[in-house]
């Protein structure tokens, strides 16, 4: 079967094995070792001399993380979103009590840098900038970079969501002055859903001093004093963290420089692919996502039939459009354990369930 979804993404069967080992004591040295270790590799994947802290819960938990452990009711914040996830990191601020400021982009489109520029003009007040690196909803990569340079013109806190793209686009965390980056395992990480990972820079632990909003399980502190003893404050979820630190072990085996290519190279495919059955992609191509790419139903297609006209007779799993998308867009994933051969096997089921659908395929079905 492919599994193409934007998250879970398949696991390799190395790493399945480890989700079969006997529990452990998590309050023992056995554990304290693997945190440790794990906490070092991710330390290389984030690119960063800060800290980084390992919650169990999906990407959102550590979104809602970021949040309340950096801001206090009433701040203001600039949310700049460019599809379904950056509003989503936009809501939760605002159910936490801030005032949001929403900066919106058309969906499809990257954020434009001159325009948060703007934005962070006319709100001198702002605190904190919420940015999304890879919306998963549209298949846009920001150019994060540049995003980061302009918010560091004036010295704000920077929260970053790149759940669908750290480990398989380059996010150089220190370099680009993120202050908090969140990402979660069941994305580019090769494992199951389970744990978020997020950075947090000293900056960060400057706005953690005197950040109100409530928080309790999510608290930066207590993550950092149980992780000193090799322990995280509640349960987590050991089989995962198994399952991780052979993950890690394989990216940094493969060297990320590698690992940034190979997802470049598969998204190149991907495109030419759809675009060789006579497809469009929905998103701007020149900043098309290297983990995600979404493709624009040609007029006429049912969206739900030939999903699982895909899923029942070809095995080809992939995701429709989310919330105002749906029905209008099919997303692929190609992050994680994704090679050459899965691409070939992906797009030549995507035409032959066109075909049996009756919608002609190639350079002449627009
Ligand atoms: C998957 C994803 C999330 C979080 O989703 P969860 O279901 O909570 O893991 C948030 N933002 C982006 C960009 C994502 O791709």
């Amino acid at each position: 079967m492919q599994l193409r979804i934007p998250g879970p993404t398949p696991v390799p069967p190395h790493i399945l094995q480890a989700l079969s080992q006997q529990m452990i004591n998590h309050r023992g040295p056995g554990f304290a070792d693997i945190i440790w270790r794990v906490t070092q590799r991710l330390k290389q994947v984030f690119q960063t001399q800060g800290d980084v802290y390992i919650l169990t819960a999906s990407g959102t938990g550590g979104m809602e993380a970021a949040i309340v452990n950096t801001l206090s009711p009433g701040d203001k914040v600039l949310s700049v979103s460019i599809g379904f996830f950056g509003d989503r990191f936009a809501d939760i601020a605002q159910q936490y009590g801030a005032e949001v400021e929403r900066l919106e982009f058309e969906w499809g489109q990257a954020a434009d840098p001159e325009m948060v520029r703007r934005a962070l003009k006319a709100h001198p007040q702002v605190k904190a900038v919420l940015l999304t690196h890879n919306e998963t909803s549209t298949g846009v990569t920001n150019d994060l970079g540049t995003l980061c340079s302009v918010v560091g013109e004036f010295d704000k806190l920077l929260l970053v969501d790149a759940i669908s793209s750290l480990s398989s686009i380059d996010l150089p965390v220190d370099k680009w002055g993120c202050d908090v980056v969140v990402t979660s395992s069941q994305k580019g990480w090769m494992v199951p859903p389970g744990l978020a990972m997020v950075s947090v820079s000293p900056r960060a632990w400057q706005a953690y001093a005197t950040a109100k909003m409530p928080r309790y399980y999510w608290d930066f502190a207590k993550a950092r004093s149980f992780l000193e003893k090799g322990q995280t404050p509640w349960t987590p979820v050991l089989s995962v963290f198994f399952a991780l630190d052979i993950a890690l072990e394989l990216l940094l085996q493969e060297g990320l420089p590698n690992v940034f290519a190979r997802h470049a190279r598969i998204a190149d495919m991907v495109r030419s692919g759809i675009k060789s059955l006579g497809l469009r992609l929905f998103a701007d191509e020149r900043h098309a996502s290297n983990t995600v790419t979404a493709v624009a139903n040609p007029d006429g297609l049912d969206n739900k039939q030939f999903l699982k006209v895909l899923r029942e007779q070809y095995d080809v799993v992939l995701s429709g459009g989310q919330q105002r998308l749906e029905g209008k867009i099919f997303r692929i994933g190609h992050l994680g354990w994704v090679e050459d051969k899965d691409v070939a096997e992906v797009i030549g089921g995507i035409k032959s369930a066109l075909d049996k659908l009756g919608f002609k395929t190639g350079v002449s079905a627009r």
